[in-house]
């Protein structure tokens, strides 16, 4: 039997070439820390954590004693164990993400051993590539704001994307003039959603569902602050466009919250920060229960997108038919160095779709050579 011999945390870190904002503030890098776990017999698994990066490795460095010395084919059990240590100190948040990135190394170490596909762990696939939306048209000094989110938008549209998303967030007049500009770039046929990472009140968030309404979006994200689960109820209540939210939520306690008020229509439960592949089936099967959606959050590098994709390969959409919709896993198009080079080749989107790895554990290995030019130092323990 092999057992856990190491934990590294290697915070990765890349400055960007052109800065871009969205409602609440600016990147000019992008940074994550990514989680290796290797066995006594020399075998690995790769892991991410969505959240700052140094912050995350703080809790990577705090939960790795507790898997040290451990059966990596226990996955339930490890995952257990790093939960009730942090429960006291952080039942949701970062410190959650950091177990999420260990997690997620252990199940890419589990395929890897049993010469498994995460998804052949998970239930088996129910399709063999993953429908994708392009996530981008961020915020930046363009004075024609407008006129560039269009062509971006319209160039997802060219490159096969049957799905895109926007920010929103600036203000509710600023924001219709952006969505008109985009759906008349995109033409009818290409889905589009919009996302204000929570920057409204309920009545400046239904004053933009009426504004936009009539542009056929398939879904308002994160419209109002993750703590107005109240404010949710009524907005959804009273909004002709579906809600979506989830990716400030942690773990199925903060999902058994969200879906008791009644919240969303669309659940976009992080796999790297809402508690790993070991409590994201929980969050399914909540979602299932409550008739909710579920379509992950997904911000980060090659190895994030890889368990997405392995996921969501697992999901039934319900309640089925013949020709059911199929789940949509985001696909950040912004600029991102540590998403395109660590974990060669890059994902790439044909016909809006990425076919889903079937090598063992996540199907992806990182490029060390790439993770020592963009690390800012690892930590074993
Ligand atoms: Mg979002």
């Amino acid at each position: 039997m092999s057992t856990i011999a190491r934990v590294e945390a290697f915070v990765v870190s890349q400055p960007l070439r052109r800065p871009f904002h969205f409602s609440q503030w600016g990147f000019d890098r992008r940074a994550v820390c990514l989680v290796r776990v290797t066995t006594d017999d020399g075998r690995h698994g790769w892991g991410e954590g969505y959240g700052p990066a140094d912050v995350v490795r703080a809790g990577v460095e705090f939960f790795a004693p507790h898997v040290l010395g451990g059966d990596p084919l226990r996955t339930g059990a490890l995952w257990q164990r790093m939960h009730a240590r942090g429960l006291d100190f952080g039942r949701r948040g970062v410190l959650l993400a950091a177990l999420s990135a260990i997690d997620i190394a252990l199940w890419d170490l589990k395929g890897k051993i049993l010469g498994a596909p995460v998804h052949v762990l998970l239930g088996g696939k129910r399709r063999d590539a993953v429908a994708v939306y392009a996530t981008g048209m961020y915020f930046d000094d363009e004075p024609d704001l407008a006129a560039r989110l269009a062509a971006e938008a319209a160039g997802y549209a060219a490159q096969g994307f049957r799905a895109v998303k926007m920010k929103v967030g600036l203000g509710v007049e600023t924001d219709a003039a952006h969505v008109r500009a985009v759906r008349a770039a995109l033409g009818p046929r290409v889905k589009l959603m919009i996302d204000s990472n929570h920057a409204f009140g309920l009545r400046e968030a239904l004053d933009l569902v009426r504004r936009v309404e009539q542009h056929d979006i398939a879904w308002f994200e994160e419209p109002l602050s993750p703590d107005d689960y109240e404010g949710y109820r009524e907005l959804r209540r009273r909004s002709a466009i579906p809600i979506a939210a989830g990716e400030c939520e942690y773990g199925v306690a903060g999902f058994h919250q969200l879906f008791g008020a009644d919240a969303v229509d669309i659940a976009q439960p992080d796999i790297c920060a809402c508690g790993g592949l070991t409590e994201v089936q929980r969050i399914a099967a909540l979602a299932r229960a409550h008739h909710v959606a579920l379509t992950p959050h997904c911000w980060g590098t090659g190895i994030g997108f890889a368990v997405g994709l392995h996921f969501l390969a697992t999901i039934d959409v319900l309640p089925g038919r013949r020709h059911p919709p199929e789940p949509f896993l985001e696909m950040d198009r912004t600029e991102n160095a540590l998403r395109d080079e660590l974990t060669p080749p890059r994902f790439e989107a044909r016909d809006g779709a990425v076919t889903v790895p079937d090598a063992p554990g996540l199907g992806i290995d990182v490029d060390l050579r790439r993770l020592a030019d963009f690390s800012t130092g690892a930590r074993s323990r």
